[in-house]
Order: C-alpha cells, then sequence, then structure tokens
C-alpha cells in the first residue's frame, strides 16, 4: 500500500505539478502514519451552566502535533481525514483518549463533568460505529449517559432516513445527542422533533454579533425559546464577551462555550482550570 501511495505521488509529481494536489498528498500521508506515531491530541473546552454555576461538559476537540508544522487545529485535517476514512480510526481514537482522560481526572480526585464529542459525517456512516463505541466505553467502564455525541445539522440531514435509525441505537444505548452548529443548515422543526436529542449547539457565527446585529440576536432569542419549547438543553458556543454573556443570561440560555470561560485546554491544563472554577 506504501509502495502504491508512493507511485502515486510520482505520478503527481511528474505530470503536472499542481502544487496543492502535491501538498494535500504529503499532508494525506503524514496523517496516515499520525495514529500510529501518537501525534494527536484532545483538547477540552469547557462548558458551562450558568444555573449551576459549574463545569457540567467538556467538548473534546482533536489537534495534530505535526511533525514540522507543529499543532494544528482540525480545519487543516478533518476534511482530509473524511476523504480518505482516517477519520473512522481517529474518531475511535478519540473516544479511547476520553474515557482514558475521564479516568485520569478522578485520579486527579476530580469528577470528570460529561463529555462530547464530534462525530463527522463519514463516521456517522461507518459500518459498525454503534457497536464499536458501545465496546470502547465498556472497555473502560464507563456509562453511554457521561458522552453526548455531536453531530452537525448538515450531517444529519444528508439522509434523515439513516440518521434518525442511527440516533435511535445510540439513544437506546444511553448516549446523550447534540445538533452541533444548529441554525446553519436547513433542518426544519418538523425533522428534527423526530429525534431523540437532548441538546441544540447555537452555531457562533449567530453568537459572535449579538447582542447588536439585530438579526443574529433575533435569531438566537428565538432558537433559545424554541429550544425550551421542546424541553431540549442549549448551548450557546463561541461566547467571548461580558455582553453576549449577559443577553444569553437574560435569554435563560443555560449553557456557554467559548473563550469567554476558556479556550480549549490540554490535559495538562485541565485538572488545575477545574480545580480553581469558580462562577456565580
Ligand atoms: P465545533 O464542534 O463546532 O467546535 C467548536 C469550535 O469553535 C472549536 O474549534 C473551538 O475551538 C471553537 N471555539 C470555541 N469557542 C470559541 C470562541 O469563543 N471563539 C472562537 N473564535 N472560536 C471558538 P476547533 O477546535 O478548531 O474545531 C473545529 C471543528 O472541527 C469542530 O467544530 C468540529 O466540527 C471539528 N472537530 C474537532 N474535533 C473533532 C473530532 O474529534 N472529530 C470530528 N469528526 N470532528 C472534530
Ligand atoms: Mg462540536
Ligand atoms: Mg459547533
Ligand atoms: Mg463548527
Amino acid at each position: 500500500e506504501a509502495k502504491q501511495r508512493g507511485r502515486n505521488l510520482y505520478q503527481f509529481y511528474t505530470k503536472d505539478l499542481n502544487s496543492q494536489t502535491y501538498r494535500h498528498l504529503v499532508l494525506e500521508n503524514q496523517l496516515v502514519k499520525a495514529l500510529a506515531r501518537d501525534e494527536f491530541d484532545i483538547h477540552y473546552q469547557p462548558q458551562v451552566s450558568l444555573r449551576t454555576g459549574k463545569v457540567e461538559a467538556l467538548e473534546a476537540l482533536v489537534r495534530w502535533h505535526h511533525p514540522e508544522k507543529g499543532l494544528l487545529s482540525p480545519a487543516h485535517f478533518i476534511p482530509i481525514a473524511e476523504d480518505t476514512g482516517i477519520i473512522e480510526g481517529l474518531g475511535l481514537w478519540v473516544l479511547k483518549r476520553v474515557c482514558e482522560d475521564m479516568h485520569r481526572l478522578r485520579e486527579a480526585d476530580i469528577e470528570p463533568p460529561r463529555m462530547a464529542i464530534n462525530l463527522s459525517a463519514r463516521q456517522f456512516r461507518q459500518a459498525k460505529l454503534v457497536e464499536r463505541y458501545a465496546a470502547i466505553l465498556k472497555e473502560h467502564d464507563i456509562s453511554p449517559h457521561r458522552i453526548e455525541l455531536e453531530l452537525t445539522e448538515s450531517t444529519i440531514m444528508q439522509d434523515i432516513h439513516v440518521a434518525v435509525d442511527m440516533f435511535r441505537q445510540l439513544h437506546q444505548l444511553g448516549f446523550r445527542l447534540a445538533v452541533d452548529d444548529f441554525g446553519t443548515g436547513y433542518s426544519s422543526l418538523n425533522n428534527l422533533k423526530h429525534f431523540p436529542i437532548h441538546t441544540l449547539k447555537i452555531d457562533r457565527s449567530f453568537v459572535s454579533d449579538t447582542p447588536h446585529d439585530r438579526d443574529d440576536t433575533a435569531i438566537v432569542t428565538a432558537i433559545v425559546a424554541m429550544a425550551k419549547g421542546l424541553g431540549l438543553e442549549v448551548v450557546a458556543e463561541g461566547v467571548e464577551n461580558e455582553e453576549q454573556l449577559a443577553f444569553l443570561k437574560q435569554l435563560d440560555c443555560e449553557f456557554i462555550q467559548g473563550y469567554y470561560f476558556s479556550k480549549p485546554l490540554p490535559f495538562s491544563e485541565l485538572c488545575e482550570y477545574l480545580k480553581a472554577f469558580s462562577y456565580s
């Protein structure tokens, strides 16, 4: 397989060197090896409940310590991982690492908050995803209700029948389910009501200009009201300042995620953050 890759690379190189394609291929080759070389890492971002004043959940966000480029954020490699299928193995690694980190938190005398994990469209269609996820949790003795799986609205809408079926299976096992980047896709409420969803996450693009932008303010207000009406929890993403926080608080949006509280943190900084955290 390595040979074949080498040959493909050679052909691209000799035919016409489209440098973007070439760079893409180099990155892809490095990405293939990154799992075995243990180059991935997870940073955790708190989700704070304004009701309890506690960090109720942590979102796991993958990072790649690239041998030359340094720390890469998902935008640089998730699309390639998705195209090549590498995302499937990476996704299993993420869940395992999250389970291990939950135990490491306990060892540090910290009751682990719920963990939120992102799933891409390809992972969602992965054969045996449900069995594999269930097996990993069992192996680590962690209950699925401690895990919330985040799927974007567009992933869900790609094939709504598959999505309904997958959500039912995951829900039955006890996983919590969240709609990520809510408001950016084209789901109708009529569609969403068929899903066993716990949480709506309002996309950062709507939050960032509140409370000044009239349209965004109206949209966020409507989403929070709707979530409440449907009995869903609602998380505002990308909250960066006091003003946004005050606006969301006044709407009674319970959960806040964003730089205002913290950037995603490496595990080494997480324990200290959680121990020191207080908000009221
Ligand atoms: P997402 O799930 O919507 O994650 C939220 C993103 O917003 C994260 O970017 C986070 O760092 C960023 N963010 C949070 N608060 C703020 C803020 O106050 N201001 C600003 N400007 N940004 C904020 P990140 O870590 O770069 O991740 C980007 C996307 O990559 C994620 O979007 C998610 O879709 C995907 N992703 C991350 N980890 C994984 C993974 O393990 N598996 C899969 N399939 N996708 C992942
Ligand atoms: Mg997410
Ligand atoms: Mg999001
Ligand atoms: Mg996003």
